[in-house]
């Protein structure tokens, strides 16, 4: 019998995020062979994101359905998700390493008591070794590491490991594990939601970020329009958010979200090392500042030295002539 490796399918607003496929694609790098078990967990019909699973590669999915698992909670996704395990005992596990995956891999790690790899950004495959690559001090090294025990327990950085492609053919069982989801000591009663519309930032190929250069929350206006005719999301410096222009969800860096886009334009931002340790890893960089100095140049794949009010409109224009 294969081995299996388990994902773990995050939803958000009842949709899987692109996170849960990039796992498939993960754990199809660890073991092309192994049977990859999707499991998702929530209160509602899960048919149709146990079916996603599939489509992007997924062998088959465990769905597990109860009251308690309408919004997430570690205590009760924690149940769910070890219940998942103990019944298909998996011989190692993939998910996302987003604001649910630090918050429930490290639980779910002691619960098993084994070890974790957390925000893994590539996986490499030699002849003699499979190792995982994660960055350390922020951004500023890679550090690689080689599992030992044969209990590979992954979290992956969005946007880095490539997802297979979406393939409605594919088909695989679904089962319903039934399960007492109890003793859940925080409940949550209600989610407000921040200025968090469209495009989720630490999940998109384009990010048009401020900083305290954009001067006001007026100033942020033409950078949603950018990121509108890009198809992209608004992010920020913590300058910017620590001067009211924008809300905090928005921050990336060393305190905020860390973003992996495949374009980064980064507007009246300096180049703080802690803004950095958010966003240097993005594929391609684009800077636009008015000080040919500032730092941000020095990690830019492409800068613009001017007035970013002069400069936003003119990248606008251009771009919905396209
Ligand atoms: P500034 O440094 O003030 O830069 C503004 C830039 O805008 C300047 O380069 C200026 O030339 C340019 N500019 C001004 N006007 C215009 C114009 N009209 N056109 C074009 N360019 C213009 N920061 C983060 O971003 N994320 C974090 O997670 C984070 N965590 C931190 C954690 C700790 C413990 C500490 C101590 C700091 C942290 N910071 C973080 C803060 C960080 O050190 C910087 O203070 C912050 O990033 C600066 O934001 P900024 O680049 O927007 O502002």
């Amino acid at each position: 019998m294969s081995e299996k490796l388990l994902v773990v399918g995050e939803t958000k607003d009842g949709t899987l995020r692109n996170v849960s496929f990039e796992a498939i694609g993960a754990a199809k790098k660890i073991n092309e062979n192994a049977e990859i078990i999707g499991v998702v967990c929530g209160d509602d019909d899960l048919e149709s994101q146990a079916l996603e699973l599939i489509y992007y590669g997924a062998d088959r999915v465990v769905t597990v359905k109860h009251d308690n698992l309408k919004t997430y909670t570690s205590e009760g996704f924690g149940q769910a998700i070890l219940a998942v395990i103990n019944d298909e005992s998996p011989a190692g596990i993939v998910m996302g390493h987003t604001s649910i995956g630090k918050d429930l891999s490290p639980k779910l790690a002691s619960k098993l008591n084994t070890g974790l790899v957390s925000d893994v950004t590539e996986i490499e495959i030699t002849e003699n070794h499979l190792a995982y690559i994660r960055p350390i001090y922020s951004g500023k090294a890679f550090e690689k590491k080689i599992i030992t025990g044969n209990f590979p327990f992954i979290t992956i950085r969005p946007n880095n490991i490539p997802s297979l492609e979406r393939d409605t053919a594919r088909t695989g069982n679904i089962r319903e594990l039934d399960i007492e989801v109890t003793d859940i000591r925080t409940i949550v009663t209600d989610v407000i939601r921040k200025a968090t519309e469209g495009v989720d930032l630490s999940e998109a190929k384009i990010v048009v970020a401020g900083g305290r250069g954009v001067k006001s929350a007026e100033g942020f206006k033409p950078l949603y329009e950018l990121a509108d005719a890009l198809g992209g999301a608004v992010g920020a410096s913590r300058g910017a958010c620590d001067a009211d222009y924008c809300d905090y969800s928005l921050q990336i860096g060393q305190t905020g979200k860390v973003v992996t886009p495949d374009l980064y334009i980064a507007v009246g931002i300096s180049g703080a090392i802690q803004h950095l340790a958010g966003m240097s890893n993005s594929k391609v960089i684009v800077a636009i500042n008015k000080d040919p100095e500032a730092n941000i140049f020095n990690i830019a794949d492409y800068g613009i030295v001017g007035d970013l009010f002069e400069i936003i409109p003119l990248l606008i224009e251009e771009i919905n002539k396209m």
